[in-house]
This record gives C-alpha cells, structure tokens and sequence, in this order.
C-alpha cells in the first residue's frame, strides 16, 4: 500500500512550536562518516549529528535525533490510545523464570542478554515482554467482565543480536512500542480479532502519518492459522527483508509466507538415462556436488528430512524441491498437517537416512511421508544415493518411484504432491493465474501477531467465564520498531546531500538561515519569524552560526529540515527572505515578509 501524505499536518494541536538556537544545542555534523557505516540511515544519522556510535549495536540519541524519535513515539502513542489500548511500563530487567516457563530462555538463545545480581539471581533485559505481561495480567485479571484488555508500552528493548548492524535498523539496544491483547473468544465483540483489525488500523495510521512509503505482508501465521499476523515493510531497496507482492491484485507476502499459484505437474520423466551411482566425498550441500556432476542446480532433487515434533511414535516428512529452490517448514507444516521441525541429525541416521545423501526413495521406509514440490516432478533428475558420500544421477520418478507416485486426482497418500518451498519472483501469484509475483525489498517496522493460548497456557492463566467456568485467556502482540522506524524513513528518504525528513516527523519544520548573526537586523528578522512560526505551532531551528554561509547551507541540507529560509543583506533590501524546500535545486526564492509565515505553513501542512 503507498501512501497518501497529502493530509498529513505537523500541527495537528495548537501546541506552540518550539525555537531552538543551533549555537545552543548540540549537532555535530560530519564531512564523513565512518567507513564502517554502509547503509545511507547509518552514514547519514551519523554525519548529520542525530546519533553517536557508544558500543556495538549501541547508541547516542543526539538532540536531533532524539527529537524524531520523540515525533514518531507521538505519533504511536496517540494511534494507540485512539485504538483503546492503555500504556504501561514494564521493567527492562526480567527474572529469568519468566523466560524458562515459555522455553524462551533457550528459544532465544544467546539473542537473550542475561545478567546476574550481587545476590547470584539471574535476569534477562527483556527483548521483548510478553512473559512479564501475561504474568502480570494473571495477578489482577481474574474474570471474562475484565477482558478485552489491551495494553502497551514504548520502552528500551536488549537483544544480543550476532551481527548488530546498519545503526539503528538492528541495534542491541533498541526503543520499541509493544503492545498486548487479552480476550475470552477469538471470534465476536471484544475477541482477538476484533482487536487485531483495530490494530492493523492503527499500524496504517501511525506509518500514513510518519509520512512513511510502505507495504503491509502477511506473514508465518504460527499457531493460529489463517491470516493470523502481518509484518509492516518500509518499501527501501536498501531493506534486508525480501517482499513478494502481485501486481494484479496487490495481495503481498514476505518470503516465509508467501503461496505460490497453480503450477502444473507430472511425473513423467526421460527414463532413457541409467540410474549411475557417483563418489562424492564430503558433499551433503548442492553446490560442491553439482559442480562435481557437472550439472546444474536445478537438475538435482534437494529433499529435507523433517520429524513430527510431539506424539510418542517418530513419523518422519521427507521435502523434495528443485536443488536451486528453498523448502519451506511452514508449507511443510500445513501441507501435513501436524507441526515439524528439521529431523535431529542422530536419531534421522539411526533411522537409516543417510543426512546430506537422502533420496525420494527413503519414502518407503516405515512411519514417513515423502512431499514433492510441482517443480521437482517431470524429468531426470540427480540425488542422494541414500549412503554416505554418494549421489546418483538418472533419477526418474516414474521408473524408480514407480507405483507409489500420487496422480492429480488421487492424492492425500505417502506420497503428495504440494507447494513446499519458498517463493520466488517469476512465480505465479496466487490470486490471479495470469500474473506473476514480483519481489521488492523492505525493512520490517511493524509486526502484529495473534498469539492464541501458547503464553497463558505455559503461566496458567485462565479466567471465570459467564458460566463460572475456567478458561484460558487468548492473546495477541504487536510491535513497532519505533528506533527502526526513524531509520527506515532515512533508507526510504534522503538524497546526495543528506537527510530529507518528512514534515510530520522532522525534527524542526524551519531552518533559519542567518547569514550575519552579528547584524542586529538579521537576528531580529530572525526573533520575529520564528516567534510567529512558533505561534502557529512550527517547530523552528535558529541556524545562529558564525560560519561561513556555505556550510550553513551544506548543514542543512544534510540534517533534512523541510524549509529553509536564508535572512541576508540582499533579500531583506527588499523586505523579502529566501524562501527553498529540501529538496529543491538551487538558491530558492524570494518571498516578502509578510507572506513568509503563510508560505511556510502552507508547504508544511501541504506535505
Ligand atoms: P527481525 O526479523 O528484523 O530480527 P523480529 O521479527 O525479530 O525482527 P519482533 O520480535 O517482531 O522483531 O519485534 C518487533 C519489532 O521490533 C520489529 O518489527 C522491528 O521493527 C523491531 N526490532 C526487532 N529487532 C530489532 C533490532 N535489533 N533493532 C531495532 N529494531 C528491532
Ligand atoms: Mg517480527
């Protein structure tokens, strides 16, 4: 979804704007940036003085960019409240406890800050709380009449990440608004998803009014099912997320999720080549072995051994795709029916798969399903030999698989025929046989996610129904990346020069430009303008500098205020200033005094 910034006033309240002078805050601007600083959010916050690198994946807020975070926290704050949800704060240091009863602390892994008191307790600084809330919900909820309850919270989150990187886009320390729905029924008033669209709405309000350019996706459902989470992309070719959306229909999924249109299938195959076994030593992986074979990725069979995660019995789910395609654990899932999880190596060997050389054929083993992706069908193929270090080439389904193999009307047996891997550009869109998905690339800002039972399960927390009976609560959680968002505006906005903020969150409306400071007249057409801007709720920043006119004009630029207005001895000859948006080529115009405000407020509320 693009979107519409046309309507998009900074000055929403009759809050009065604030005036600051450049000589009295602080913005050190840099002629460069670090050489490890790739990204343009990186590089640019960097340089034009909004953050200060304190540690890996740690940083300053400097005033000015403290001053967008602030906008976009507003910005959310507001759209949350709007929305019925009441904020809270919880704490950034968690008892560990809370993490072990949801597995968390191991799912999390070493991502999981851990720390550890004078009195030997162990903590974790929370990545994120839906332990702690639900907790805290089940020490005060105790009845259906307390639900819905929705709450949230903008706070400092810590993950370890591996490779904290691009600045803030993935810092350790991050400022990220979560929010938490507690509910009796999934369907109906007061249900999750009755809170779920409402905050699906207010994720599209907050990014329309940061002036944002983004698409929303669905993502991996997780336990629920259906179209049970959404992430929310910034549209940047900078972004680390790949997005694949269907011109025709708009439908737009992230790569987890994404379905791939009716592809068509058969397996019948040359059945002229040999089956011919091949030594190749120390090459489970496709690359090494195809070049080996001297094929290409694409003519070798990649199958997955995948294992029924719960149940006493082992049942084992074999995934064959294309070599070149990827498989999918959530296509796997669904096209199965039971959740999976990739086989443990040790136990899939004592069963007899050869991990790294299985072949389709292991389907006849006892207690396993064999699923087939459309395009690993028709033709000959290479693949595992099922022994250590073997491969064959000459696979055909048809001869070596034989009687087993499904038909297009009879499936549902061992052996099916089903979108297992991941899409691709090229690959037909689900909702329109005619159009094919195209990929774009984007940066998560915002994730929704309906949780169902798996939090109140694991803490017990059930409330009384309208029948006096126990029952678990249902929740949902939805997070925005409030630090990452102000970076992704920086990704999706800027130019050579510098930053170019959108008006409803740059962190001043107006630069002033004062080419003389020390002229009395400069600094009192200065004082006037921006006591009048300031009166109409314009948030003005005084560029009072004895420097050069140049690297005012440089700064600027860089720091990517919406409206610059220059005070100098040849535009106030004619009672005028000189008037440029960011953005714009070159001096700007002049514009008379008593206009400038009108103008300025006018480009401003007009986005
Ligand atoms: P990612 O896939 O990018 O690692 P995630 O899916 O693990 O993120 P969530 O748990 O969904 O993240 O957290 C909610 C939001 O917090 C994300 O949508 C993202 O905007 C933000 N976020 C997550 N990790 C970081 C980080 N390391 N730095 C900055 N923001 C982050
Ligand atoms: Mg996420």
């Amino acid at each position: 979804m693009s979107t519409d910034t046309s309507t998009n006033s900074p000055i929403t309240t009759r809050r009065r704007g604030t005036i600051q002078r450049w000589s009295e805050t602080l913005i050190p601007t840099l002629r460069e940036a670090p050489a490890e600083a790739v990204n343009p959010s990186h590089r640019l916050m960097l340089r034009a003085g909004c953050i200060r690198q304190v540690g890996a994946g740690v940083y300053d807020f400097l005033p000015l960019g403290m001053r967008v975070l602030q906008k976009v926290s507003q910005i959310v704050r507001e759209e949350m409240d709007a929305a019925g949800s009441a904020e809270m704060l919880m704490p950034a240091i968690v008892p560990v406890e809370l993490y072990s009863g949801t597995k968390r602390d191991v799912e999390y892994g070493d991502l999981l800050f851990k720390l550890t008191d004078r009195h030997g307790r162990d903590a974790a600084l929370g990545p994120t709380h839906e332990e702690t809330v639900t907790e805290m919900a089940k020490g005060s909820v105790t009845s259906y009449k307390q639900l819905p309850l929705n709450v949230y919270q903008i706070q400092t989150k810590f993950r370890d990440e591996f490779r904290p990187r691009a600045g803030l886009l993935r810092g350790r320390e991050f400022l990220m608004k979560d929010a938490y729905s507690f509910h009796l029924d999934i369907e109906g008033n007061g249900g999750l998803n009755e809170t779920y669209d409402r905050m699906y709405q207010a994720y599209v309000n907050v990014f329309t009014r940061c002036g944002l350019d983004f698409t929303v996706v669905e993502a991996e459902a997780g336990p629920i099912g259906g179209s049970a989470s959404h992430e929310f992309m910034v549209n940047a070719d900078t972004g680390e997320d790949t997005i694949l959306v269907c011109p025709a229909t708009g439908y737009a999924a992230n790569v987890e999720k994404c379905e791939i249109g009716e592809r068509d299938w058969a397996f019948a195959g040359g059945g002229d080549q040999p089956l011919e076994k091949h030594h190749t030593p120390g090459m489970p992986g496709i690359e090494l072995v195809v070049e080996h074979l001297g094929i290409t990725a694409d003519r070798m069979l990649k199958t997955i051994v995948f294992q029924k995660v719960g149940g006493t019995k082992c049942k084992w789910v074999l995934a064959t795709v294309r070599g070149d395609h990827d498989v999918n654990e959530g296509k796997v899932r669904d096209a199965v029916g039971f959740q999976v999880t990739i086989a443990n190596e040790k136990e899939a060997k004592e069963a007899g798969f050869a991990i790294g050389y299985v072949s389709p054929k292991m389907a006849s083993q006892d207690d396993t399903l064999l699923l087939i992706d459309p395009d690993a069908t028709a033709g000959t193929w290479a693949t595992g030999a099922d022994e250590k270090d073997h491969h064959v080439t000459g696979f055909d389904w048809a001869r070596d698989l034989g009687a087993d193999l499904p038909t297009k009307d009879q499936q549902g047996g061992k052996i099916r025929v089903a979108d297992i891997r991941n899409a691709e550009a090229g690959d037909p869109s689900p909702r329109d046989a005619s159009a094919k998905l195209e990929a774009k690339r984007g940066i998560e800002v915002g994730h929704i996610f309906k949780l169902g039972t798996k939090y109140a399960e694991a803490f017990d927390f059930s409330v009384l129904n309208e029948q006096q009976k126990k029952q678990t609560v249902i929740m949902g959680c939805y997070g925005i990346g409030v630090s990452r968002t102000v970076a992704a505006t920086v990704e999706m906005s800027h130019d050579d020069s510098g930053i170019i903020w959108p008006v409803p969150i740059a962190p001043y409306h107006v630069v002033i430009t004062v080419m003389d400071p020390d002229k009395p007249e400069h600094a009192s057409v200065a004082e006037d303008l921006s006591e009048k801007l300031a009166d109409n709720g314009v948030d003005v920043l005084v560029d009072d500098r004895k420097e050069r006119p140049g690297v005012k004009f440089k700064d600027a630029d860089l720091i990517g205020i919406p409206v610059r207005l220059t005070i100098g001895d040849k535009a106030l000859e004619q009672d005028s200033v000189e008037f440029k948006l960011r953005g714009e080529e070159g001096k700007g115009r002049l514009v008379e005094m008593p206009h400038v405000v009108q103008e300025a407020l006018s480009k401003l509320v007009g986005g």
